[in-house]
């Protein structure tokens, strides 16, 4: 799939990225991304001025505000 990513605290390295597919963990929703917005948190990510990518990985995926639709949820009620 294609994700918005940084690299963590260097300005300016914005890209349009190939990542693997997300799978969901026990006790997590897998929602599929329909439209997203960049905030002013993304743009100071954006900036460098903080953030940091999940453990394993060099970049960061960004666009925390999205309209989503829900693809699993394994429990009942999680969602
Ligand atoms: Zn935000």
């Amino acid at each position: 799939m294609r994700a918005l990513t940084v690299v963590p605290l260097q300005p300016n390295t914005l890209a349009l990225s190939n990542v693997e597919e997300p799978v969901a963990r026990e006790n997590q929703i897998l929602a599929r991304a329909l439209a997203l917005g960049v905030c002013g948190t993304d743009r100071e990510i954006i900036a460098g001025h903080y953030g940091e990518a999940p453990e394993g990985a060099d970049r960061l995926i960004i666009g925390h505000e999205s309209l989503s639709e829900v693809v699993s949820a394994p429990l009942p009620g999680a969602i």
